[in-house]
């Protein structure tokens, strides 16, 4: 419906022995599984866009969890990533042979199913093609093992069975990592990579390349810009004569049209950004550039496949509410009042209700205190490498600024009794929350120190930027305290980054960021302190009690910032609520909350609650 080209789907088990459970995956082990996938097929059909299926075979990272098969590889070896200490089976021929037939049998359903584009993967560190081509998963001595052309073979094999199965009528791509970052331990694109492509050259329809593992290929605006494969996989078109597709978090129409023309690739693939903006190419289509919701490469998305649950993103509230509750991405109802909107407090979720109430027709009114607007998400941009974060304020800013129905105030700080005067029938309260500051009672802090030896993220964030030894204790393990820490640090001080979590910074796992922050830390100097409670300061030093029964760490600081829960501000909203008589003397009919000022989450949560609010409205 959006205007792409080509719809593909995620891994597509291909046999029982390539569960990945409890990773989401879809399945053609089975003829049952058929009709389920054309019922995809049939409505990316409607709307004109091709059908593409990955089929795959994780090997080695396949642990069979819900089957409970025996894990097959190359080689018997520990499966990857897996929580068990369970290995794979060595395959013998007779598997090989199997797989081969699986494969080409899930090949045959996906036809049959319709789609127009069947994929062999071998990308990610995750297919049993890329274990194979592997020196580091593959030791075997037999035809499959050794030289290049001999660990190639399969996925060489993989990829004519495919052709021959299906190749009358549908195209065959292979999804290919050129460069896996390991060095010689791995494929990289100007070695064993490449020398894949010259091998396999011609014999996919099309390539489909990328970078390995996936958190090398789902980098977060934080490590990298948009387009930042383009050195990895621009030699893929000077040796193939098959058009080539490839990903970089593509959001700007001009970087896309750059690579085309460049002739470093021939299609533009894009995950994250359909998922920011469903509707991307037909918004460029029709020169509609400005209203490109643009992925901000937060990867909270990832965090949630990750964990297990249907997709949120940042900036799309309706993203996995299409069908269970038939939100449109680019459409709302219209208004049932015509009530007056003020809205209180400009951060994401003020933004957001505003937008979505002022396109469903209410005439509203926006008020902020600050001089701009955006909220924790202007605060936040400002920490080192997510800028791109105040997308989320700059696309919405973009979209009230065209319509009629709007006011905005910036530089405007409602009190109660502006509220009461104002004259709108309906108030929205969406002041946000602020960092705690440390307590005695929570974070071990005793009263002799002097109080602005203390600091939260948002005393740093106003641009206090303390030098000299600084704690920067974080009992979170969000990405607040990685941020604070690497920005003091690069502003000179020295900064110890204590936790009582097992690691730092946990949550980041999720967003496949976590090993980059803690080197990036590391590489600036920062000293890491995990499993400890901040359980004392005084002044000039600091006392870290091991949670684990080591002797405790009594450190020289000159300042310590705390990171750990935020305190909703709801005061304005307790106001005016304490006295329901008097709304109703000034005419108020509805004073609701939304956003951090409830109940403090990521910026994602707050979009969503606040465009859930305006279209129950
Ligand atoms: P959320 O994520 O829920 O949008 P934020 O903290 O990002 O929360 O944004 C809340 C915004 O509300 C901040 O920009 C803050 O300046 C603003 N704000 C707080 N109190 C008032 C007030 N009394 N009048 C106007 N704006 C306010
Ligand atoms: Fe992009 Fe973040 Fe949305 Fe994922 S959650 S699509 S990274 S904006």
């Amino acid at each position: 419906m959006g205007g792409w080209g080509v719809v593909c789907t995620e891994n597509i088990e291909i046999s029982d022995d390539a569960d990945i459970s409890p990773y989401p995956a879809l399945h053609l082990g089975h003829d049952r599984d058929i009709l389920r996938q054309a019922g995809m097929v049939e409505l990316v059909h409607k709307h004109g866009a091709l059908a593409g299926a990955e089929l795959a075979h994780l090997g080695l990272y396949s642990a069979n969890r819900t089957t409970r098969r025996t894990s097959i590889g190359p080689s018997s070896r520990l499966l990857i990533e897996s929580t068990e200490p369970v290995q794979a089976r060595a395959m013998d021929k007779s598997d090989i042979r199997t797989l081969r037939r699986d494969h080409r049998s899930a090949a045959l359903r996906a036809k049959a199913a319709g789609f127009d584009i069947i994929y062999v993967y071998a990308s990610h560190n995750l297919s049993i093609a890329s274990h194979f081509l592997a020196r580091r998963f593959n030791d075997r001595t037999d035809e499959y093992g050794g030289s290049l052309e001999n660990r190639a073979r399969l996925l060489r094999e993989l990829l004519e069975d495919t052709k021959e199965a299906v190749g009358d009528r549908c195209a065959v791509a292979l999804r290919f990592a050129i460069e896996e970052f390991l060095g010689p331990d791995g494929l990289t694109h100007d070695g064993e990579g490449a020398d894949v492509v010259e091998l396999l050259k011609d014999l996919p329809d099309l390539w489909d390349v990328n970078l390995s593992d996936w958190s090398n290929d789902s980098q977060t605006s934080r490590f990298s810009e948009e387009g930042y494969q383009e050195p990895f996989v621009s030699s893929v078109k000077r040796i193939t004569g098959k058009p080539v597709v490839g990903v970089g978090r593509f959001t700007s129409p001009d970087t896309m049209v750059s690579q085309v023309r460049r002739g470093v690739l021939d299609f533009i693939g894009a995950a994250r950004p359909s998922i920011a903006d469903p509707f991307l190419p037909k918004k460029i289509a029709e020169g509609r550039i400005d209203d490109i919701r643009e992925c901000i490469g937060c990867n909270i998305c990832l965090a949630c496949e990750n964990s297990f649950v249907p997709i949120r993103c940042t900036q799309n509230p309706t993203m996995m509410e299409e069908g269970r509750a038939g939100w449109h991405p680019e459409t709302v109802p219209i208004r049932r009042s015509d009530d007056r909107v003020l809205i209180v407090g400009g951060g994401p979720a003020g933004l957001e209700c505003a937008l979505s109430l002022a396109r469903r027709g209410h005439h509203v009114t926006l008020a902020e205190a600050r001089d701009t607007f955006g909220g924790r998400v202007s605060r936040e941009a400002s920490l080192p490498g997510i800028a791109a974060w105040s997308r989320v304020r700059d696309y919405r800013l973009g979209q009230l600024g065209k319509l009629p129905n709007v006011d905005l105030y910036p530089a405007s700080r409602m009190e109660l009794g502006d509220i009461l005067g104002f004259g709108a029938a309906r108030v929205v309260i969406a002041t946000g929350a602020k960092w705690r500051p440390a307590s005695m009672q929570r974070d071990g802090i005793s009263s002799v120190v002097a109080v602005d030896t203390i600091l939260t993220p948002d005393d740093v964030m106003d641009g206090q930027t303390p030098q000299g030894r600084i704690l920067v204790h974080d009992t979170e393990g969000g990405y607040m305290g990685g941020l604070i820490a690497e920005k003091l640090q690069r502003c000179g001080a020295t900064v110890i980054f204590s936790t009582p979590a097992l690691t730092h910074s946990g949550f980041l796992a999720l967003t496949l960021e976590q090993d980059r922050v803690l080197r990036r830390l590391t590489s600036l100097g920062v000293v890491m302190v995990s499993c400890c409670e901040l359980a004392g300061v005084t002044n000039g030093q600091a006392t870290l009690v091991s949670t684990l029964g080591a002797d405790p760490l009594v450190i020289a600081i000159d300042h310590i910032v705390v990171v750990a829960d935020r305190l909703p501000v709801d005061g304005l909203a307790k106001q005016l609520r304490s006295d329901p008589d008097r709304l109703v003397d000034v005419g108020i009919r509805s004073v609701n909350t939304v956003g951090d000022c409830v109940a403090p989450g990521l910026i994602a949560h707050a979009v969503y609650a606040a465009h859930r609010f305006a279209r129950d409205f």
